[in-house]
């Protein structure tokens, strides 16, 4: 059996650590929002260089409280993608806001920032790029869009924590910068865990409140707020793991070169394209086929497990049916949709089991 993706052989790795910073916190006294919190805000702001961060309950919630924070609502438009996880679009409706999408380019996956203008309105407030299995949307691009007409960005990084564009990284572009520590993603807790990150001061006394019931002081809420808190555990076990992020990343691109070069010329495969200028952390490593389907049960049938990261675009689920979208209103997003597939990757998969991988899909296509 080759899974997909799992935490096991870390956790095999890093047991005594993981158990002696646990019994640490405990020992502590000290359970929510306390040093370990602060030390991770501190360390994940300087990683990805803006000036605070605020850690909170889940990418989602980050999302959510970087667009409150920006004072979207209803009647305001923000800019995203479908081709998404459900939760870039959970939170901007959460806010009220009415999310619009424009399509992505088909060889990166990530949204075609060519075409933002297309989507404007007098409505539109905010630009909200998803920086996709682990590579930077064109920044460039979209924030000089943004600064001519005056809109604010929200960068959803929760799949691409470290992914830079022309030297800069991710969550230091827009006003605020997103994250989730979901245990899948490339910095992963082992439970629920987000953080926004910006430069704004502003901003982030605004999401500090925001996360507390809307308090600066014990007790007394200066505006209406929530409760999002991030707890000491996770922080003190994504503390260790923010320090060996870039060895981690450095084994995913290991298997990602691995399947690249295994799978270059066969069949109709078309492999995930890093743009120049940019890097890619291969949160997932997602190959296109028109065989999609039978590929995948070629692979099952072999015990190897394979996503595919979106079989529907959000714009298309019944539960997103109220906005009106309908089939061909994002022609390259609904074609990706029915020919991605996302292989087995996660840091300490051995690499021979990639070979494996590789091998089963060359097989399928009848290549030597
Ligand atoms: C995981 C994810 C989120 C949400 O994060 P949670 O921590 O699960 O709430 C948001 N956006 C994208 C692109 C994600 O992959």
């Amino acid at each position: 059996m080759i899974r997909y993706w799992s935490y096991l052989d870390y956790y095999d790795q890093q047991r005594e650590e993981l158990l002696r910073r646990l019994d640490e916190v405990l020992a502590s006294g000290r359970l929510i929002l306390g040093p370990e919190v602060e030390r991770f805000e501190k360390s994940l702001a300087a990683h990805c260089g803006a000036r605070w961060g605020i850690g909170v309950n889940s990418g989602t919630d980050a999302l959510f409280l970087a667009l409150k924070s920006l004072g979207l609502g209803a009647g305001d438009e923000v800019i995203t993608v479908a081709n998404t996880a459900v939760p870039t679009v959970a939170a901007i409706r959460a806010t009220g806001a009415t999310p619009v999408f424009v399509d992505v380019e088909e060889e990166t996956y990530l949204m075609d920032v060519g075409r933002i203008g297309e989507r404007l309105s007098a409505r539109t407030r905010c630009l909200l790029p998803v920086h996709l299995f682990g590579q930077a949307v064109d920044m460039a691009t979209l924030t000089g869009f943004a600064a001519q007409r005056k809109l604010a960005v929200v960068e959803d990084c929760a799949q691409a924590c470290g992914a830079t564009c022309h030297g800069k990284r991710v969550g230091s572009f827009g006003d605020v910068g997103t994250f989730s520590f979901y245990p899948t993603k490339i910095l992963g807790a082992f439970g629920d865990a987000g953080m926004a990150v910006t430069s704004r001061e502003d901003l982030a006394a605004k999401l500090r409140r925001l996360r507390f019931y809307g308090m600066d002081r014990e007790y007394y809420a200066e505006e209406e707020g929530y409760n999002s808190r991030l707890d000491e555990i996770q922080a003190a076990l994504l503390n260790l793991r923010l320090a060996e992020l870039d060895e981690a990343v450095a084994r995913r691109r290991r298997i990602a070169r691995l399947y690249d070069e295994a799978l270059a010329g066969v069949g109709d495969v078309g492999l995930p394209a890093t743009r120049p200028g940019r890097d890619h952390q291969y949160y997932v490593y997602t190959i296109r086929t028109s065989l999609r389907d039978h590929l995948a049960r070629h692979l099952e049938e072999r015990g190897i497990e394979t996503k595919v990261n979106y079989p529907v675009p959000v714009h298309l689920m019944r539960g997103y049916a109220f906005l009106g979208r309908r089939v061909g209103d994002l022609p390259v997003t609904e074609r990706l949709a029915g020919t991605i597939l996302s292989l087995p990757l996660y840091p300490e998969m051995p690499l021979d089991q990639a070979a494996v991988v590789a091998e089963a899909v060359r097989a399928f296509f009848g290549a030597e």
